[in-house]
């Protein structure tokens, strides 16, 4: 199938023409049709399937056909994404595809002045891509009116439910009118996930596109054994040996990410650190010379990684492995994306034995096992227990409304129930924030 048999307005297909696309994606061939009949749409998809444009796409589409927008002045579609990254990623298709097309649209994310989203707010815009915390504070503000949305999109439901955000979504659901077109995206479908579709979702259709939990399909996988100590050393080494250029390196803390920088800059390695305590400058920056070669490495956190969107990201490694074994799943399509291929490399020390038993068994497969001579774990060391992330309040653990809603991160150890409800709007900053 090609893109010109959709059925999308001319202007749409030259924006993903110059894109150099012309087969859509499992997910936008299902997804599109669906979207452009009005229907609302229940979709399994992870990161790296092609599913934003899945959305945007047949939405600008709808528009495109509907009244001038220019005489508008309430926003027309919603999309509540869980991070900053990926508010501005999913704006920034926007603007991609509807580039021939006369509609307005704006991120909104928190951890940045107010004052300039709310001027464009006041000037009208059809599309919004917001995260949740900081829509709310507009909202409060009334800044923003939601009476006039027609098209609801929740991207990465899963996510944004992890990081606390159900209390802020069903706030913000509250105002939406009761006709509209939904569709909800998630790469995992929990209890909660579906409970929050059947209130929200009329009669959807649901399409699926990965698996549950699959791995990204051509992502090869290994795993060195190294020592704790020298896991550092190891990855110099194997970024050398194979003479790697672009590779995303997962770490579980905000301060192992910027310790894992400094020594691989240190070894001459370009290396830079992207987590919730950088500025929006900063991650923009970080982000901007990474895929442009100008950082070879890039070492995150899972909250700072995520939606982080590079065609055909080469090398993904786990320097740490994540607590909950579905963020494995999560980081290693950042890789072998839209169908090209990809190395995940783990490193795994002693102490992430058991970590590593959860993520086989959620991928129902075994990861091929190796050590680089010289590396190999030396057997009278012990294991220990994971370091657990502060629980303290530190200085941007602030709670007060409109900061940081992009960053908030889930609590570590494997997700409870208990942290998924969150009490009251910001009670989900107060708990372990370590990414
Ligand atoms: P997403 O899952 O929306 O984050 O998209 C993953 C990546 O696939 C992005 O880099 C897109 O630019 C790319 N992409 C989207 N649609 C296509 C397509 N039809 N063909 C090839 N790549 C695509």
């Amino acid at each position: 199938m090609k893109f010109t048999e959709l059925g999308l307005d001319a202007g749409i297909l030259r924006a993903v023409a110059d894109q150099g696309y012309d087969t859509p994606t499992p997910i936008q061939a299902q997804a599109i049709p669906v979207v452009l009949a009005g229907r609302d749409l229940m979709a399994a998809a992870q990161t790296g399937t092609g599913k934003t444009a899945g959305f945007v796409l047949p939405m600008l589409q709808l528009f495109s056909q509907g009244s001038a927008s220019s005489k508008r002045s309430k926003p027309r579609a919603l999309v509540l994404a869980p991070t900053r990254e990926l508010a501005i990623q999913v704006q920034e298709s926007v603007r991609t595809y509807g580039k021939h097309l006369s509609l307005r649209s704006t991120p909104i994310f928190g951890g940045v002045g107010i004052g300039p989203q709310t001027s464009a707010l006041r000037a009208g815009v059809d599309i919004v891509v917001a995260t949740p915390g900081r829509l709310l504070d507009h909202i409060n503000q009334r800044n923003i009116d939601l009476s006039g949305i027609e098209i609801l999109v929740l991207d990465e439901a899963d996510r944004m439910l992890d990081m606390g955000f159900i209390r802020d979504i069903r706030k913000i659901l509250a105002l939406l009118p009761k006709k509209k077109q939904s569709l909800l995206f998630s790469a995992t479908f929990s209890e909660e996930i579906r409970t929050l579709a059947t209130g929200l979702l009329d009669n959807p259709v649901s399409v699926e596109v990965a698996r549950r939990n699959a791995t990204a399909e051509g992502v090869t996988q290994c795993l060195y054994y190294v020592d704790r100590e020298r896991k550092r050393d190891l990855l110099v080494r194997l970024i050398g040996d194979n003479n790697w250029h672009q590779v995303l390196v997962f770490t579980r803390t905000k301060h192992g990410a910027d310790a894992l920088a400094e020594r691989l800059t240190k070894s001459g390695i370009s290396a830079a650190a992207l987590h919730g305590n950088k500025s929006q400058g900063q991650r923009t920056r970080a982000l901007d010379d990474f895929k442009r070669l100008k950082t070879n490495v890039l070492v995150a956190t899972d909250i700072a990684a995520r939606g982080i969107d590079i065609d055909e990201l080469p090398h993904v490694v786990n320097f740490d492995l994540p607590n909950v074994a579905e963020d494995y799943v999560h980081r290693i399509g950042r890789t072998g994306r839209a169908g090209s291929s990809g190395e995940a490399t783990s490193l795994v020390c002693i102490d992430e034995h058991k970590l590593l038993r959860d993520i086989e068994k959620l991928l129902k497969r075994e990861i091929e096992k190796r050590m680089l001579p010289g590396f190999e774990p030396d057997p009278s060391i012990k294991a220990e227990p994971i370091m657990k992330p502060r629980t303290s309040r530190g200085a941007r653990q602030t709670t007060s409304p409109g900061k940081a809603h992009g960053t908030t991160s889930r609590s570590a150890p494997p997700a409870t129930k208990a942290n998924h409800r969150a009490p009251s709007r910001g009670a989900h900053h107060t708990g372990s924030r370590h990414q």
